[in-house]
């Protein structure tokens, strides 16, 4: 991704950005400048190259890794990186040669290994942006995992020219430019460039007759349906990335990321801790102070669970293998209700059941506090 043309380009400049600008700050002012400069509305010969400049400098900045690959050279340059020395260097040092070599110190391993990392993709190749989307899921489904689709309006490969940018029938040809080399070389000042080639943007070819459909941009903007596999235990507010989902790329980069960001919709009586999921059981008194077999409801079918005679309200029981698949048990609080109200019948069976038991067992408070 990282060119030698980074050294040259002052990206924030040409976005108008200071250098610490945020992301949103570089986004904001690349889309002004974007609707300004836009071909379409902007007739001024110049405005065209300064679209390209803009959307060049937006796609680096706007990358986190690609901006920071791009500090580091500017870092460099200014020689505050340890690379002082590279404007004294008077006559002609070509930068092919120079990171190429690959036997000096720190500076041409980093170039090396910066420039070496696009070297197996054509040069100019852009990765196609990330596309961000939601989904929101119910309680069960993100528990249990679910396969899920997401319609979307974006940016896709064109189908009619399956991305080439050449109508069907057609072939992109060899820039005459470049001779397919995809790269021109350039003398400025005591250096000699190597750059992307300005006609073919570095691919080494020309759409010479474009797709109708795209216009020889290779993409279309289209309603896309993309089934997202969801895997089970999903949290809400967690996102799924779907690799090479997102955009396009450009001039033959990958395309981006789709990262779909999950919504799990609250249930009225489960919820989760983490891989399990959790239930509050309303249970007598008589049940659980003698003990009982209770009917249970779970995410797949009901389970009869047994309530161990004297089960204290708060106490958790598990039912092992109900939450999140292989992961998880449901875990049950026992609340142990008291009635509000009584009936006649219900109050004499608790006046005879208050004088058969012991009363509660407050010698403690008595002991610790004297009162
Ligand atoms: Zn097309
Ligand atoms: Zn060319």
């Amino acid at each position: 991704m990282a060119s030698q043309e980074w050294l040259e380009k002052d990206f924030y400049a040409i976005l108008g950005v200071p250098q610490d600008a945020s992301k949103k700050d570089i986004e904001r002012s690349y889309r002004k400048l974007a609707r300004e400069l836009h071909p379409d509305h902007n007739p001024d010969p110049d405005a065209e190259e300064r679209f390209k400049g803009v959307s060049e400098a937006y796609s680096v900045l706007h990358d986190d890794k690609a901006r920071a690959e791009y500090d580091q050279i500017q870092l460099m340059k200014s020689g505050r990186g340890g690379f002082g020395g590279m404007h004294a260097g008077g006559g002609g040092v070509n930068f092919e040669d120079l990171f190429g070599g690959g036997s000096g110190g720190g500076f041409s391993d980093l170039f090396g290994d910066l420039f070496s990392r696009g070297g197996s993709r054509r040069a100019g190749a852009q990765r196609g942006n990330d596309l961000r989307t939601h989904v929101t899921l119910d309680f069960a489904d993100a528990v249990q995992g679910t396969t899920t689709e997401i319609r979307m309006r974006a940016p896709g490969e064109c189908e009619t020219c399956r991305g080439s940018g050449a109508r069907p029938g057609s072939a992109p040809t060899t820039c005459p430019r470049c001779n397919g080399r995809g790269l021109v070389t350039e003398n400025q000042g005591a250096f000699s460039f190597a750059q992307p080639c300005p006609d073919c943007e570095g691919t080494g070819t020309v759409v010479t007759d474009p797709c109708p459909d795209c216009g020889g941009t290779g993409a279309t903007t289209r309603d896309r349906v993309i089934t997202v596999r969801v895997p089970a235990g999903i949290g809400d507010g967690q996102t799924i990335r779907l690799a090479g989902r997102g955009s396009p790329g450009e001039r033959g980069g990958p395309a981006g990321d789709l990262l779909v960001r999950v919504g799990v919709r609250a249930h009225p009586l489960f919820a989760r801790d983490g891989d399990h999921v959790t239930l509050r059981l309303p249970v007598s008194f008589p049940e659980a102070a003698m003990g009982a077999k209770v009917k249970v409801p779970t995410l797949d079918g009901p389970v009869t669970l047994r309530i161990p005679e004297g089960t204290p309200t708060g106490r958790v029981l598990r039912v092992k293998g109900r939450g999140v698949p292989s992961k998880g048990d449901l875990l049950v609080t026992v609340d142990v209700e008291v009635p509000s109200s009584l009936t006649a019948d219900a109050r004499e069976a608790l006046e005879r059941y208050a004088a058969a038991a012991p009363a509660a067992d407050r010698s403690k408070l008595e002991q610790l506090t004297g009162q």
